[in-house]
């Protein structure tokens, strides 16, 4: 043979039709990655099949055994050598694509499986007296047998990938295959509430560990859905969530999200369901960060369970084999619905910090049992007639002045502040710690946070009616910079400017800032301007310029803010009290970290035994 020639001898060039078992094991790879995925296609015909009860168990991390079995309407005995053929279906009828409203649609799953692994149905529909079950191994079918069964269905998934062992070494540990089945679970347990579901570790035989359980839960969709997600997500979850409920041109958003205080260090925790199905779309989750992007720091992720609904023809399902991809006809619609809705519920919820963070106070009173070791929970009042200097615009320390002389007549009046949400100051401690008797409680507050989000707050709002008023340095102040950080600067002097921050070239390197915002007060320009930097550097990857703006301005409200160590006035630190309860999102700093903390009167009498 002419080796530099091959063409005419080479049977590679010439194009074959493919035997259905080496089709079907080519779509396994697509639709079958690994135990998970398998059941997650078996659970989702489950779901489609109406079942109100669905089991599952695996052994060996599902390697060697996995069972799906449901209380579902069953298949026909003369339909399931039908149900392992490839491309069928009774799902759809192919002629409208767009309008799906079942989990599986492709046909592909059970023939997919049955080429792979020793794949098992047994089934039996109402009204017949006995099942069925049929059994194919490797792509070879067996025939149609009489068994007998239960209303519903059971497929047992045997040696997956025992007749594609290269397929095989891709598989990770047990334990690994494991974590992935139980994440399936979980998210097909969140989008179906009213569902119960349990999930077995059966490896070595017997009834096995249950790994997961989910009793159908009652009630309307909010209920069932917090019952549920306290189920999945944690108790912790639940207690530190809000309730989301939006909708924009037809397409709604319900669901639960944490507040900024409850959050994550990765994405993991975050569910988005479109119309049911769990998608891990960059958009969708995109728009969650823009979101919280007032209250977090990035790095830090809200956990969230989220569920979009909109008619079947507004996105189209068909664009990912394991279905974990949605494409929106209005992209802009859905991430507008996560970004309004969400910002709009946390600015109802954001009063409210985080009860773990309360919970794990408490937990480190408990452990400082040794009177020795207390030195850090001793109190100390401190009083102080100290007048600070201030600007006549500059919040908080002129407002509060004002409100003091307002409130001068009720002496401080305990019993009055006391039946406010945050109480009556009674002492500041370690200079930043505002402690406050409340009517069931106590609430401490650290200061700086406090009031930084406040200014934050403030700044936002001046903006959004006018720009921020500017105060005119009496001397200008020159900064010297590198080249990169003066060119960065100046392209955003327009916005800055619009911030009552004007800065202006100075030749070189060097730029000179003439006014700064007067909310401000009196500030140090220079480590202002630097601050400005840092943020614009960490938000380099970011090209929305509504976000990097919202940044700067919360970096620019740091500036203005009460710095722990300066010590309050009680009426300044009540005045304080009630501005944070009448601002939106004042539980949180501006980083996503609790402004307060509350004990109840009840735990702090259990930390004494008393109760
Ligand atoms: P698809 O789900 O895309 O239709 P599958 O290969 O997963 O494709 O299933 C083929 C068919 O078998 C389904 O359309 C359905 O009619 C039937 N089927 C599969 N699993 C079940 C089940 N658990 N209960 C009832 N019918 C089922
Ligand atoms: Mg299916």
């Amino acid at each position: 043979m002419d080796v530099k020639n091959p063409i005419i001898n080479d049977s590679r060039r010439l194009i074959r039709q493919l035997s259905d078992a080496a089709a079907n094991r080519i779509a396994a790879g697509e639709v079958v990655e690994r135990p998970s995925s398998a059941i997650k296609e078996l659970v989702e015909n489950s779901i489609d099949a109406g079942a109100s009860r669905i089991d599952i168990s695996y052994s060996d991390g599902g390697k060697t055994l996995i069972r799906v079995k449901d209380d579902g309407h069953g298949i026909a005995e003369n339909q399931l050598l039908l149900a392992l053929s490839r491309h069928a279906t009774s799902k759809i009828d192919g002629t409208d694509l767009l309008n799906i409203h079942t989990f599986g649609f492709r046909g592909e799953a059970l023939p997919s499986m049955g080429a792979v692994g020793r794949l098992t149905i047994t089934s039996r529909i109402q009204d017949v007296a006995m099942g069925a079950t049929i059994t194919v191994d490797g792509g070879l079918i067996g025939r149609v047998r009489p068994a007998p069964s239960t209303i519903g269905t059971v497929v047992e998934l045997r040696d997956l990938f025992h007749a594609t062992p290269a397929r095989l070494k891709f598989l990770r540990t047990d334990r690994a295959e494991a974590g992935a089945i139980s994440d399936v679970i979980k998210r097909l347990a969140m989008s179906e509430p009213f569902k119960a579901f349990t999930l077995r570790d059966v490896t070595g035989g017997g009834d096995g560990r249950i790994i997961f359980r989910a009793d159908p839960e009652t009630g309307d969709l909010f209920d069932a859905m917090y019952g549920r997600l306290s189920k999945v997500l944690g108790v912790d979850f639940a207690k530190n969530s809000f309730r989301v409920d939006a909708d924009r041109d037809g397409m709604t958003l319900t669901g639960y999200a944490s507040l900024p205080t409850y959050s994550k260090g990765s994405s993991i925790s975050q569910f988005i369901f479109v119309n049911g199905r769990s998608v891990k779309d960059k958009n969708l989750l995109s728009a969650l960060r823009a979101a919280y992007s007032d209250f977090l720091h990035s790095g830090r992720y809200p956990v969230v369970a989220l569920f979009i609904e909109c008619d079947f023809e507004r996105v189209d399902v068909n664009v990912h084999p394991a279905k974990a991809e949605v494409r929106f006809r209005e992209p802009g619609t859905a991430r507008g619905l996560v970004i309004s809705g969400l910002r709009h519920a946390l600015a109802e919820e954001g009063h409210r910090a985080s009860s773990t963070i309360a919970d794990a106070t408490l937990g480190a009173f408990k452990k400082s049992g040794d009177i020795n070791n207390s030195s850090n929970l001793r109190m100390s009042q401190s009083w102080s007639m100290e007048v600070p200097r201030h600007h006549p615009d500059q919040v908080g320390f002129s407002e509060i002045q004002n409100d003091f002389s307002s409130r001068q007549h009720d002496n401080e009046n305990i019993i009055e502040q006391i039946s406010n949400k945050l109480g009556a100051a009674r002492a500041q401690i370690h200079e930043n710690y505002i402690l406050s008797q409340t009517v069931d409680g106590l609430v401490i507050v650290d200061q700086h946070a406090a009031h930084e989000r406040l200014v934050y707050e403030k700044l936002k709002n001046q903006m959004a009616m006018n720009g921020v008023s500017a105060q005119t340095l009496l001397i200008p102040e020159i900064i010297e910079l590198s080249e990169q950080d003066a060119a960065e600067l100046m392209e955003i002097s327009g916005e800055l400017n619009g911030f009552g921050l004007n800065i202006e070239n100075f030749g070189g390197n060097s730029i000179i800032v003439r006014e700064t915002p007067a909310i401000l007060g009196e500030v140090n320009a220079k480590n202002l301007i630097l601050d400005i930097l840092d943020e614009l550097k960490d938000w380099s990857q970011s090209n929305i310029v509504k976000e990097k703006l919202d940044a700067i301005l919360s970096r620019v409200a740091c500036h203005g803010s009460i710095r722990s160590g300066r010590i309050m006035k009680v009426e300044e630190m009540n005045a304080l009290l009630r501005e944070m309860e009448a601002t939106p999102h004042s539980g949180q700093c501006n980083h996503g970290r609790p402004t307060y903390v509350e004990l109840k009167l009840n735990d702090i009498e259990k930390l004494f035994g008393r109760t």
